[in-house]
């Protein structure tokens, strides 16, 4: 079997065996977790914010709107449980933007609303039918872009792709929400993989899965059989690609399938004729066309640093802080990052609600390694899946070197963190160069 995969990265001695050898990701998951509140900010993806529709005062039942659209790079946002509405306030997002949020308190009734019923024939909808459900149901990328999937679709169709890839490499270590719902819910995923591929008028579909998953594609081969008995004018095709961290990235998928660098600033559906899909995503969708669900809950990965997890779902808007209240072990912990353990953010109010693109919390108890000076150990270099010199590039942000920032072609920095996660100097490489090839892509933009 032929293994996709890209030049360096990073292949954790135990990070990556820590999700695969163990029992977490095979677990089932924990069924729905019930907040007491909950906290629902109008901007969980990227673009504009969307506009609250509801009052102070105000009853809601799950699924109802509770938020519309201000733009085309808006999602609606829908209540994830049913309950009154206490207020509407500014919070702070943790990577550092305010939004107003609403806060809803749980009458633990789980009342949905009537629009969400089981659909008899979800297979005969009309495209004008599917366009109108993904407009309306609020699912955004759920790994970690972000962008409306509604969005992402029409750029595909405008641009005329030939290739949906779902992405199913979880390479970050400690996450496997995804991997999750690929075994135990192959149907769900490929279907809407295969809703989003009509929308963009893509001719195939192929999923992309680390060869570690093996459970995950045997259910996927077993799944391609049946959906090619049902639907054989479907095409379906499987990449398999080496277990090495950041593979899942978008500009990794490309290069390890077409052998082709992904410009600065250009996406997989300009450059190779292909967009990609999370595989949460497409189930997602899925949800919506099935059973008119819009997004209102995630799967996401619980763990700490001394290998102990569990995948849980979550409805959106669940306070971070109640979460840990029932995980054993959780007050222990130094710092809590939202996200994985090497592209999450360590989390500075705990009470920050779990949005759409939450991926999974991690529970840091160890402290840091002692923070040095760079001992040139080129290890940074090793790591970066890009080819860049992060040390080096480190050094020219420190000493204000912009021009020569740019000969070090920063700006195709994807901030993965592989650097940071290697340094034994605990220096915070990513952090520094990804921001500063934001700052440097923003300023070409406007030149
Ligand atoms: S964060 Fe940027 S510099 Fe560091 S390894 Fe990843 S791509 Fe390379
Ligand atoms: S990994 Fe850290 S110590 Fe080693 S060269 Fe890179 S910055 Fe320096």
């Amino acid at each position: 079997m032929k293994k996709y995969s890209f030049k360096k990265g990073w292949i954790p001695p135990d990070g990556l065996a820590f999700s695969g050898d163990t029992d977490f990701p095979r677990e089932p998951v924990l069924e729905l977790f019930t907040p007491k509140q909950i906290v629902l900010p109008m901007l969980q993806h990227r673009g504009t914010p969307a506009i609250p529709t509801v009052l102070p005062g105000e009853k809601v039942k799950i699924g109802q709107i509770v938020g519309k659209p201000s733009s085309a790079m808006c999602a609606p946002v829908h209540a994830s449980v049913s309950g009154s509405v206490t207020g509407i306030e500014t919070i702070l997002l943790p990577h550092g933007s305010e939004c107003r949020a609403i806060i809803i308190q749980n009458d633990l009734k789980r009342e949905y609303h009537p629009s969400i019923r089981k659909r008899a024939n979800p297979d005969r909808l009309t495209r004008e039918e599917l366009w109108k459900l993904l407009d309306y149901s609020g699912v955004v990328g759920m790994g970690r872009n972000g962008i409306p999937t509604a969005a992402k679709c029409r750029k595909a169709e405008r641009i005329g792709v030939e290739t949906l890839l779902v992405n199913a490499c979880q390479s970050e270590p400690f996450l496997s929400s995804d991997i999750h719902l690929v075994r135990e819910q192959t149907d769900r995923v490929i279907r809407g993989a295969f809703v989003l591929a009509g929308l963009c008028r893509a001719k195939r579909v192929i999923f992309c899965i680390l060869d570690k998953w093996e459970a995950e594609l045997d259910a996927l081969r077993r799944n391609f059989k049946k959906q090619r008995e049902v639907f054989p004018d479907r095409d379906l095709g499987l990449r398999v690609f080496r277990s090495r961290y950041p593979q899942g990235y978008e500009k990794l998928l490309i290069k390890a399938i077409y052998d082709t660098e992904l410009p600065v600033g250009s996406s997989g559906e300009e450059t190779v004729g292909a967009v990609v899909f999370n595989a949460s995503t497409c189930a997602a969708v899925w949800n919506m066309v099935d059973r008119n669900q819009p997004l209102t809950s995630r799967v996401i990965s619980i763990s700490n640093d001394s290998a102990g997890g569990h995948n849980i779902l979550v409805p959106i808007g669940t306070k971070v802080s109640e979460i840990l209240e029932r995980v054993p072990g959780a007050a222990s912990s130094r710092r809590i990052v939202m996200g994985g353990p090497i592209t999450g953010i360590a989390l500075e109010n705990r009470d920050t609600p779990v949005i759409k693109t939450t991926t999974g919390i991690v529970m840091v108890r160890y402290f840091d390694p002692p923070k040095t000076a760079c001992i040139h150990c080129g290890a940074c270099v090793e790591a970066c899946p890009v080819g860049l010199l992060p040390y080096i590039c480190d050094r020219l942000i420190q000493m204000n070197q912009e021009e020569a920032l740019q000969h070090e072609h920063i700006g195709s920095c994807i901030s993965c963190g592989a650097c940071s996660y290697v340094c034994p100097a605990g220096i915070d490489l990513s952090a520094r160069i990804g921001s500063a090839a934001v700052r440097l892509r923003k300023e070409q933009e406007n030149e």
